[in-house]
């Protein structure tokens, strides 16, 4: 595994020019960034491979009994595209760690990384068999993971619609364990407290990162009315600084959606706003003629049951709302089927620990927006769905734990 980070630190500027020609990622990022962390993933999981332990156990009565955590067996990874190299990395490594063998399928519009992983993890040593990438479509390739008899477990992450079909293979199969990383619509909560200028540049990252792409977009932002309306004058004036283009381009801030399905559904849910009635602050469709490249796009007035505030766009679009109370805020924040993350702006302690217990979501930042690393775990509550990526639950979910009994004296029990 350690041989496998440097050959990836070794390959970083041929593996972030993968993830931009096939997912539109800035190439800039993907090169200082994600190519980087995958390295750090495998050392961090590579660290803990020789901890997996179980416990002895305190038994009622002359019983000597221990636990062992032994590796599930096959583990079916089914992954999207919009972070081909991360979401691989945080399956394989905590897998690897955990000695189970995998079958890995990425997404369609996205499996050239994956492909050179597989290659540097067999030039790392890794024994043939271990880590199978199998690239093909989600209703052949990934169902035949999903539905496999011989397959011990399904890691899936993509969306909601998709989770639900992959669980239902896993249950009409062999029964396999399931974890699903799902959709989101997470809550961005700034109260009036809050820096301006620290808030507008949070709120826009966290909608606006890899061009609306990221499963924990902070999508909704809801504002206290103190500061709302100096805040919608700042955060409008950015987003049309915002630059669109070139994802290879160093001075481009959001390249290309990821193919022509998912920029015509953006733009349809940008109509569907304009229709529900909700204002357009600023952006609302396309950019030039070429390339699937959209606008950033903000919305005031929405009403909490339309449809831009219920689905997932997985594009650069932005509900802004103004709120008053925290009662209200946090009632108005956890109206969503998802639970996957949430994030609350305010220099008072009281109320960021009141909204953090108070949000059903499976990652909580205060003063922060999407700050992701190797030891915090990772995945939703409700429809965002269950179980955890990276931390050691990231890796104990890969573990299957069996207990050990056995008389203390040598009489027969
Ligand atoms: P998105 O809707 O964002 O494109 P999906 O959830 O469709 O994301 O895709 C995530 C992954 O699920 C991809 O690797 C895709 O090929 C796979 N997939 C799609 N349909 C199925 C299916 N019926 N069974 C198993 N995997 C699928």
């Amino acid at each position: 595994m350690l041989k496998f980070a440097d050959l990836i630190e070794e390959n970083i500027d041929e593996l972030a020019a993968l993830d931009t020609i096939n997912a539109g990622k800035l190439f800039s990022l993907a090169k200082a960034s994600e190519i980087p962390h995958a390295a750090t993933l495998l050392r961090y999981y590579a660290g803990a491979a020789d901890k997996i332990h179980g416990e002895v156990l305190k038994m009622s009565c002359e019983l000597h009994a221990y636990t062992l955590r032994e590796p599930i067996g096959v583990v079916g990874h089914i992954i999207p595209w919009n972070a081909p190299t991360t979401v691989f990395m945080l399956k394989v490594a905590p897998a690897l760690a955990a000695g189970c063998t995998m079958v890995m399928k990425p997404a369609e519009q996205s499996p050239l990384s994956a492909l050179f992983y597989a290659h540097l993890a067999e030039k790392a040593g890794i024994p043939d068999g271990v880590i199978n990438v199998v690239a093909g479509f989600g209703p052949t390739a990934g169902a035949a993971v999903s539905s496999h008899m011989d397959i011990d477990m399904v890691s899936f992450t993509g969306s909601t619609e998709v989770g639900r079909i992959v669980m239902q293979a896993a249950a009409t199969s062999n029964l396999k364990q399931v974890s699903l990383e799902l959709g989101g619509k997470s809550p961005f909560i700034i109260f009036d407290d809050a820096d301006l200028d620290t808030a507008t540049d949070l709120a826009l990252t966290g909608v606006l990162h890899n061009k609306g792409e990221i499963c924990v977009a902070g999508s909704r932002v809801y504002v206290q009315e103190g500061i709302y309306e100096e805040f919608e004058k700042k955060l409008v004036a950015k987003a049309k600084a915002w630059s669109v283009g070139d994802p290879f381009d160093p001075n481009v801030h959001q390249g290309p959606q990821v193919d022509r399905k998912q920029f015509e559904k953006i733009l349809s849910y940008i109509e569907h706003g304009k229709r529900e009635g909700a204002t357009l602050l600023t952006g609302g469709g396309r950019l030039g003629s070429e390339g699937y490249y959209i606008q950033p796009t903000i919305f005031t007035d929405v009403k909490e049951d339309s449809v831009i505030m219920k689905d997932e766009i997985f594009g650069p679009i932005m509900s802004l709302m103004k709120f008053r109370t925290t009662e209200e805020v946090i009632e108005r924040a956890n109206n969503t089927r998802y639970g996957l993350a949430a994030g609350v702006l305010t220099k008072n302690i009281d109320l960021a620990n009141t909204v953090s217990r108070s949000i059903r979501a499976g990652i909580i930042w205060i003063n922060c927006y999407l700050a992701i690393d190797n030891d915090c775990p990772y995945g939703g509550y409700k429809m965002s769905g269950f179980g955890r990526d990276l931390g050691l639950d990231g890796l104990h979910k890969y573990l299957h734990v069996k207990s050990v009994v056995t008389p203390i004296y040598n009489s027969p029990w």
